[in-house]
């Protein structure tokens, strides 16, 4: 029965990964203005993490300034706000927000190194 477990182990541990980045690339998405549906269907479609791969090769590296007076997504470039004017010099990077990145790659780490150890303990010669 314990071994049954040790080996369901590494299916749940990608499952549950799945579900975490799942609802983070949801918000984050969202967050970029971009369609978190669809990039929640493409991380759990896409087998392995490569759905997260994606989105962070397609979307992050976009990065784009937000309008600190409307909030308009601006490309960029942009010195000025292409809705109201606003001059977007010194706005922050919206990708400044998103160093939160390693949270889950953290996080997996951690999964990852508890389920080793656990491997390790039950199956250590008694
Ligand atoms: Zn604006």
């Amino acid at each position: 029965m314990r071994n049954n477990l040790i080996a369901f182990m590494p299916i749940i541990l990608l499952f549950l990964a799945t579900i975490f980045f799942g609802i983070w690339v949801y918000r984050d998405a969202k967050a970029h203005g971009e369609n978190g549906l669809l990039w929640l269907c493409v991380v759990i479609l896409v087998p392995n993490g490569l759905g997260v791969v994606l989105y962070l090769l397609l979307v992050k590296r976009d990065q784009k300034k937000l309008c600190p007076k409307c909030g308009t997504h601006n490309p960029m470039g942009n010195k000025h706000c292409g809705s109201c004017g606003e001059d977007l010099d010194s706005v922050r990077l919206e990708s400044d927000q998103g160093s939160k990145i390693w949270i889950p790659a953290l996080v997996l780490l951690i999964l990852g190194i508890l389920w080793f150890i656990g491997i390790v303990v039950t199956t250590w010669p008694q």
